[in-house]
């Protein structure tokens, strides 16, 4: 009796030393999120951690904390669902270099940008991230290359325009005007020498004479440009003179070119500007997905144990990231901006579908 006595003691005790053990070191997580690993490539190598750690943090450097929850939300299923498309590199899901995947900071480089409202700010974003714990975007089941950019004014990319074609990855329209986003409307200037050498053209004809069409494929952007008898892609131009979008008219204005330049990015997917419109007009972030991803299907592994998430297996060879020229975001235009807009700068570039390449 006294021996069962013990036994049953000794029993309690070490359940009890068990969960303490897991509470300090190995916190079972309560969430989908926190149960998926996730290899990030910073410039310090790979680091390991778990999709609920890396959210935020990659949330604060993609999006304004002041866009408000509705498109934070729609923001954070995008990343989460572009993660879990990957890898995108040999060995990890996903780098954070803006340039390549996704914007992501770290705690250090968001106290110095954040200053008294780090905490503030974060737990915003960690609510974001929690509310769609594990929710991502599938077509046939699959997690989607969920695009995204900064604005588009008036109408999104057809992701065929610049890649392969992705039937959720279409022109849609989007809210956002020059009036939400008066920052949006840029212009680059170039003398026409400049023009010239750049473009390498052989002409003779006054600078007034050069620009003879414009042609906008069917989201109004410029698909292709004949300037004086050659002819460029809208996406090489956008390139060559670091344009923010290649939604733009060129025009001589006596003393040099001017790209006026509507939007901010490659346009294609969710537009981040929108996303902010239609929830300031009361869409919900369900609403504001199914919107810019048409067809797609917000899947919910949550209360699932880590099997319910799709599995890739991040050793294999990633896809080759041969980016569109027209992604090789402006240096120009990044320098001029405010660190949060330099990170909406750039288009999200994900590799283009292997079909493309
Ligand atoms: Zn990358």
């Amino acid at each position: 009796m006294k021996h069962a006595y013990s036994l049953a003691l000794w029993c309690m005790l070490t359940a009890a030393l068990a969960g303490l053990y897991r509470l300090a070191d190995h916190a079972p997580s309560a969430s989908a999120d926190g149960d998926r690993p996730l290899v990030l490539l910073t410039e310090d190598g790979p680091r390991t951690m778990t999709m609920a750690e890396y959210l935020p943090f990659a949330l604060a450097a993609e999006m304004p904390v002041s866009f408000g929850d509705e498109a934070l939300k729609a923001q954070a299923v995008a990343i989460r669902t572009l993660a879990l498309a990957g890898p995108r590199h040999p060995d990890a899901d996903l780098c954070a270099d803006a340039g390549c995947c996704v914007a992501w900071l770290d705690e250090p480089a968001l106290r110095r940008r954040w200053g008294a409202d780090y905490e503030a700010n974060i737990a915003v974003l960690r609510r974001a991230v929690a509310t769609t714990d594990g929710e991502y975007l599938a077509y046939a089941g699959e997690p989607i290359q969920a695009a995204f950019h900064a604005a588009s004014l008036g109408r999104t990319e057809d992701s065929g325009a610049l890649w392969a074609s992705l039937p959720y990855l279409v022109s849609v329209s989007s809210p956002e005007t020059a009036r939400d986003a008066p920052e949006l409307v840029s212009s680059v200037t170039v003398a026409a020498d400049e023009l010239a050498l750049a473009l390498d053209l052989d002409t003779d004809a006054p600078p007034e004479m050069w620009v003879e069409q414009l042609v906008p494929d069917g989201a109004g952007r410029v698909d292709r440009a004949v300037i004086a008898g050659k002819e460029y892609a809208g996406r090489d131009l956008r390139g060559l003179f670091g344009l923010r979008s290649t939604a733009f008219d060129l025009a001589w204005d006596g003393e040099a070119f001017v790209f006026t330049v509507s939007g901010y990015g490659h346009g294609v997917g969710m537009s981040q500007y929108g996303a902010r419109a239609f929830a300031a007009q009361g869409m919900d972030y369900e609403q504001i997905l199914a919107h810019y991803y048409p067809g797609t299907e917000l899947v919910s592994p949550a209360g699932q144990s880590a099997s319910g998430w799709p599995t890739k297996n991040i050793s294999t060879p990633a896809v080759a990231a041969s980016r569109p020229a027209s992604s090789n975001s402006s240096t120009v235009a990044k320098a001029m901006f405010l660190p949060w807009r330099t990170t909406l700068a750039r288009a999200v570039m994900y590799s283009p579908p292997a079909g493309r390449r």
